[in-house]
């Protein structure tokens, strides 16, 4: 889409995000008086493959963790670059990327691009009225995702037992996501109930979820299980899924998880996630096995992949060309989306066409260290994802998605479709 509103004006700021590390706020101001902002995520369990994000390195701020040098490259360089020019997604995406000229976006930083890019969409959307999701998918924009809520967090994202970073719930079988949502949350507090009755910590991980010393990943999966029954649920509709981000294990062709001491080759992983998956009802697997393991991904996919959705974040980080040859590979049949992985909004939208083309499930992700910033739901929504990841349904950056998603939900009214992988 073009328009003939131009960008009269881009500036960003330093903010903070949900775990108090600084991150850009960009702002686009059009010559018809627009104006709009974007936050951007950040991750810990990072993938190596993703896109660069630019920090300070000045131990005497934020231990290093300032953004001030990716916001000047918003202020002095993306913005005499933008200034004048009709506001076309693409046009604005693809020339900040051909300034940066790296493959990673090291010059500028990826961080600074993507708050433009966003940016830019929401003044897009506001200019013309109409909501971001709309704005992203237009007419064919109508369906909500089945949030995936991490409601156990483990590995770097808690000070827990657990290896396995995220033990999630799925609730698909109900006919809007105000229900699916409400069943989630309501088995999320069940499940505190149930922690707290067995003296067990209910203090929250970095996304929410509850990180209690629990013995293994078998005892978490049966904690799940008790708070949907002991709710009022059951299996048949609320189901399990498991981000291992087992990329943080794999050490010289090993996986030595750090917490239990436990050791696996790639086979012995992949039987591991088949019995998991055979004793209980778990939909989904993200990253079972590191993104430099692709013999293991090719084994995994050809035991598991029939029966459950295996989950490519580190492995693909939002990025086309890696999607690609895993397509060509038959590696994994789902792909975590990230924008900041890849570092523009124009190049998120191109992954997830390619992926609804190659019949690869989407699910629009949140990263552990978020903000109140709510793109990540109209990304959904506009793109018919099917699934949403982002987190339990508490602490204020988790909980703005899903209420952006309710808010949604109620606008689109009975044109709303609940959980439904459009193609
Ligand atoms: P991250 O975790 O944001 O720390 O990378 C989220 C995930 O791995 O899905
Ligand atoms: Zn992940």
């Amino acid at each position: 889409m073009s328009y003939s509103v131009r960008i009269s004006k881009v500036c960003a700021q330093e903010v903070l995000d949900s775990r108090g590390n600084p991150t850009v706020e960009a702002c686009v101001m059009l010559d018809d008086g627009t104006c709009a902002s974007a936050i951007v995520p950040s991750g810990a369990s990072t993938g190596k493959y993703e896109a660069y994000e630019l920090r300070d390195g000045d131990e005497e701020r934020f231990s290093g963790k300032g953004v001030l040098c990716a916001c000047e490259n918003v202020n002095s360089v993306i913005s005499p670059l933008l200034e004048g020019m009709p506001l076309s997604q693409a046009a604005v995406d693809f020339r900040m990327i051909r300034r940066d000229g790296k493959l990673n976006k090291s010059n500028l930083g990826a961080n600074a691009i993507l708050a433009v890019s966003i940016a830019a969409a929401k003044a897009g959307a506001q200019s013309l009225h109409i909501p971001l999701y709309k704005y992203i998918g237009g007419i064919n924009a109508v369906s909500l995702p089945v949030p995936m809520m991490n409601i156990l967090n483990g590995g770097v994202h808690a000070k827990n037992s657990l290896d396995v970073q995220e033990v999630m719930i799925v609730p698909e079988g109900f006919d809007s996501f105000a229900e699916a949502l409400r069943a989630g949350t309501e088995i999320y507090h069940t499940l505190g109930k149930i922690l707290s009755e067995k003296g067990l910590s209910t203090s929250v991980g970095d996304e929410g979820g509850y990180a209690p010393m629990v013995d293994d990943l078998s005892a978490a999966l049966e904690f799940l299980i008790n708070a949907i029954e002991k709710a009022g649920y059951d299996t048949d509709s609320v189901k399990l899924a498991i981000d291992a981000a087992s990329g943080e294990w794999y050490k010289e062709g090993r996986y030595v998880m750090p917490k239990s001491g436990a050791e696996y080759t790639s086979e012995e992983l992949c039987s591991y996630w088949n019995d998991i998956r055979k004793k209980y009802p778990i939909v989904s697997v993200e990253d079972g096995l590191s993104e430099d393991d692709s013999e293991g991904w090719r084994h995994l996919t050809e035991s598991m992949g029939h029966s459950s959705a295996l989950v490519g974040d580190d492995l693909f980080v939002t990025d086309t060309k890696r999607l690609k040859d895993a397509v060509k590979q038959k590696i994994a049949n789902a792909i975590l989306i990230k924008p900041n992985q890849v570092g523009t909004l124009s190049e998120t939208l191109e992954v997830m066409r390619l992926a609804k083309e190659s019949g690869y499930r989407t699910i629009v992700s949140h990263r552990s260290g978020d903000t109140e910033d709510t793109t990540i739901a109209d990304i959904a929504v506009g793109m018919n994802a099917g699934y949403i990841k982002c987190g339990a349904p508490a602490r204020s950056e988790r909980v703005a998605k899903y209420n952006r998603l309710l808010r949604i939900e109620s606008q689109l009214g009975v044109a709303a479709v609940f959980g439904s992988d459009i193609y």
